[in-house]
Formats: structure tokens, sequence, C-alpha cells
């Protein structure tokens, strides 16, 4: 650590004092030489300063604790119903190395060890009580490489910085639907998006990757180098590692692309419309209704919709929803890709109240349309589809650790909003809703759902084995927990 973010540190404080340059008045009143922190297995811990100004001392970026100017900005992340936690200390990582030292930091004390990227986990997983967070977010640059069509990304990267690099040379690759996600946990979980159906997620446009691992080695995963280190962090979230880079596949995109936000009445015939027209379209339509509350508080089908191809061609396969009675008002056009990949990233903005579960349904079928019509008409929460198929189905269930190759749809239900007081009651219709959606879904998305751990490891289906070897070869003492994870068994 520079010497002058050290003399900040209020740990590092009670031990500058001892040193040439740093006055004993940095030192709080109620520092002492040790720093309480929890181990990966709850138990309460006492870090030496010291070994903390060692730690401190051995990095390009910035060690936080508790009392330090800029710990509570560090801490942040997305969902504010994770507000109130506080690590014992974040690692503000700038450099390989910095992760290397502060993986190698907490293994060898057996700290419970967070991982922040964009920070955008729906359970707050990237953050902890009393544990040590890797914090990525300053390790975003991202460059393109035209002639290979490939792009490198920092694993701090938020999928705003891959967007606007890849359009800049009228390329793309498949990113999510918020521009402040972060590529960490998105890419390693799955990664889809509005080109999915088109491009492939996001880990099958993955070329490669460098991992941080638990031993604190850095590791190259590619088709050639470490395939099945490569296989499981495509799709078992950051059970592996700490993913530095990522090097993406580009393809070519014209980022004006046609399309735009319908609405129609929500009703059986809209949802009897949505599953026929899925079965029709190419693979560069994605069609994504979300039932909300309209105007007047009755439920509406607001669909948005974007062609990522000819637009002549768009115009041509699209037609059939402009022509279908139900649309109420909206019309489809060519407009820039940038202001869709953007145009939640307010209503979806950090610090609110969040709680979502999703699943993957392999067909509209009239039995989940039913429960559909049912909840989401009573209006307490907020539902939506995400179009899958196309690409993204035409890979082997076994081909990367994802295992859901032959679902149409992932849909999602959520609550979100401003006041804390209202969490009990909506998360008990999300969940109502869920129960009722169940016996029609097929598995869930790891990145959207928290759910009990044996049912996290079923939704690898048999995949699982093969991620169970890997994470005692790569992560035995499972330092890498706050995930949906994986358990070793050595
Ligand atoms: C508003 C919003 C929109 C979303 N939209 C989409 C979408 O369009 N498509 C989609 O597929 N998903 C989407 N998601 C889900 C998203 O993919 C997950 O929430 C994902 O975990 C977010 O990644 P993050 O890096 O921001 O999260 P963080 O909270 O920073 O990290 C979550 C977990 O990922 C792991 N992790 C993060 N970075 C790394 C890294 N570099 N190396 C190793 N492990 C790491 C850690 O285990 C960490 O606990 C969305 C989520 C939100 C909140």
């Amino acid at each position: 650590m520079r010497r002058r973010t050290f003399c900040k540190s209020t740990v590092a404080a009670a031990v500058a004092a001892t040193l040439p340059g740093c006055s004993s008045d940095d030192r709080p009143a109620d520092v002492g030489s040790l720093i309480s922190a929890i181990s990966a297995d709850g138990a309460e811990l006492s870090l030496e300063s010291a070994s903390v100004a060692e730690l401190a001392d051995s990095l390009a970026g910035r060690l936080f604790l508790q009392a330090d100017a800029g710990y509570d900005a560090a801490r942040q992340v997305w969902n504010g119903m994770f507000d109130e936690k506080r690590p014992a200390m974040i690692v503000q990582c700038t450099a390989v190395e910095d992760v290397v030292h502060a993986v190698t930091f907490a293994r060898e004390r057996g700290l419970l060890l967070s991982v922040k990227c964009g920070g955008h986990s729906l359970p707050g997983k990237s953050t902890s009580d009393g544990g040590l967070m890797i914090d990525l977010s300053q390790m975003h640059s991202v460059d393109v490489d035209a002639d290979a069509m490939q792009l490198r990304a920092d694993g701090g990267s938020l999928l705003g910085h891959i967007d606007g690099a890849a359009s800049a040379h009228n390329t793309m690759t498949t990113t999510g639907i918020v521009s402040h996600t972060g590529a960490g946990g998105f890419t390693l979980g799955g990664g889809f998006g509005r080109t999915d159906r088109k491009m492939g997620l996001a880990i099958d446009n993955l070329l490669a990757a460098t991992v941080v691992t638990a031993s604190g080695d850095v590791v190259r995963a590619s088709a050639d180098e470490n395939p099945d280190l490569f296989w499981g962090l495509r799709g078992g979230g950051g059970n592996f590692g700490i993913a530095t880079e990522f090097v993406y596949r580009l393809h070519p995109f014209n980022p004006t692309v046609y399309g735009g936000t319908l609405i129609y009445r929500f009703d059986r015939d809209f949802l009897d419309f949505y599953a026929e027209l899925h079965e029709t379209l190419p693979d560069e339509a994605n069609i994504e209704p979300s039932f909300v509350p309209g105007e007047d508080g009755k439920t509406i089908a607001l669909v948005e919709v974007v062609w990522c191809g000819d637009h002549a061609a768009g115009e041509k396969n699209l037609a059939p929803m402009l022509a279908n009675p139900g649309l109420v008002s909206g019309e489809l056009a060519p407009f820039p890709y940038h202001d869709i990949q953007t145009a939640a990233d307010g209503a979806l903005g950090h610090g609110k109240q969040y709680y979502l579960k999703s699943s993957f349904l392999k067909e509209l079928t009239p039995e989940a349309a039913d429960v559909i019509i049912e909840f989401a008409n009573r209006g307490a929460v907020g539902s939506w589809f995400q179009h899958l198929g196309g690409a993204t189905s035409r890979i082997a269930a076994d081909a990367t650790a994802y295992a859901h190759r032959d679902v149409a749809f992932n849909f999602g239900i959520m609550y979100f909003g401003e006041d804390p007081a209202q969490n009990e009651t909506k998360i008990a219709a999300v969940r109502e809703y869920y129960k009722a959606m169940e016996p029609h879904m097929a598995g869930f998305y790891t990145n959207l759902n928290d759910d009990d751990e044996k049912k996290t490891w079923g939704n690898y289906g048999e995949n699982y084995p093969r991620l169970v070897k890997l994470k005692n070869r790569y992560d035995p003492t499972n330092l890498f927990r706050l995930n949906a994870n994986i358990r070793p068994d050595v």
C-alpha cells in the first residue's frame, strides 16, 4: 500500500504510530492491535493489525477499514436490502497482484471472503458482515481487437463498459439489460441478454479468462489452457476463483436495431399469441413482455421488442405483432441499441429494496398461462419473460457448466420499492406467485435466484459431479462460498 493510504487506515494508524512519517495523531482512540472479523464458518476472529498493515502495504490499490473515509462508498452493493452489511475490511484492487494478496490473506486466516464486481447480486452475496470484501470495481479497462473480433475486459468491468467499447467498432457480444450490472457475476453465471438468441449467452462467447484461484495462483482458462476450469467457469459462478480478465468473441453488429415497446391488453389471448409467436420467430428477434400496472392500475402487457438484424427482415417478421387486435399502443422503428441497453438503469438503480425469484420454462403452456393471468392481475408484484431459445439452445447441456439449454424462457417475478416496511408483504407475494408457477417450470438461473443449497446443486443436473471435482481441485476449503455454492467433498 502506498504509505499515505496506510496512514489513513485506522488499524494501520495504530501500527503507524511507531513508524517514521505517520504521527500517533492518526490513531483513533478506540483502536487496539486487533480487528474483529468473521471466519468462513461464522466464528469470531481477531486479525492482528500488523498483518493488516502488511497487506495494505503490499497493494497497488487501497484497503479500507470500517472507520476509514471511503469505506462506506466502497462497501455499497446494489440491493438496498443488504445495505446494513459491514465487512471488516475491503480490499479495493487495481491490479491482479492485489487480488492475489487479498485471496492469500483471507485463505491463510480462514476469513469469510466476498467478491464484488458490479455488486448486483440479488441475494447480497458480494458483501458480508465481518468478512473481507474484494472489490474489483476499479479494474474496468476494456480493449477491442477489431481484426481478431475479440474484446478483453478486466474482471471488474460493468456491462456498459463492454457495450460502449464493442459498439464503437460496430460489433457486439451478449450483455445484459442494465448497464451497471457487473461483467464478473453476469458472465460466470451464464449471461442472458437481448442478443443471446442470435449470438448465444455470454458464456458461449467467452474465449478465455484469467483467474486467481484459492491457492493464489494466476491461471489462464480457455479451450486450450485448463479446459476443465474453462468449462466450469461457464456457468459455475464464482466458485473456482476470481476472474481478473475475460476475453469475448465479437459479432458484427449494427448499433441501430429495429424494434420498440408495444402495449397490449393483458389477457389470455395475449399469452396464447406470445406462446405461438415464439415458435415462429427467427433468432434475431428478442421479445420480452412484462406484466405491470398500466395508467389506470389494471395490469398491461408491456412488450419490449428488439430485432438485431436486417431492418427490412425485422419489419416483415414482426408484422404479426402490429396486426394483433390486442395491441393498444406503440410502434416499431429503428432506434439506437444503446438507448434500450440503458433504459432501465434508473428504474433499477442502486439502493432500492429488491426481491426476485425466477425459473425457466420449456414452453408457455396453457396451465402456466392460467397462473400468470391470476397472479399478474392481482398486481401485487411485477413479472416478466426473458426470451431464450435460438442460439442458446443449440449447445449441448454438458458443453458448459450451465446446463439449461432446452428452455424457451426465463420467467421472473420481482418486487422493487423504496420502503423497507413493505418488504415482508411483497416478499410473501413474490413467493406465493412463484410457488404457483413452480410446477410449470424447469430449473432456475443461479444468477437470479436465491434458493437452498440442495436445489442449487440439483439445478446443475448431470453437470454437478464434474463441478464438485473442479471445486475439490481449485477450492478445496470452499474459500469462495458466497455464491450459488458448490461444496467440495474432500
Ligand atoms: C438490475 C439487474 C439486471 C440484471 N440483468 C441481467 C441480465 O440482463 N442478464 C443476466 O444474465 N443477468 C442479469 N442480472 C443478474 C446478474 O447476472 C447477477 O446479479 C450477477 O451476479 C451480477 O454480477 P455482478 O458482478 O454485478 O454482481 P456482484 O454482486 O458483484 O457479484 C455477484 C457474485 O458473482 C461472483 N463474482 C462477481 N465478479 C466476479 C469475478 N470477477 N470473479 C469471480 N467471481 C465473481 C461472486 O461470487 C459474487 O458473489 C441482473 C441483475 C440485476 C440486479
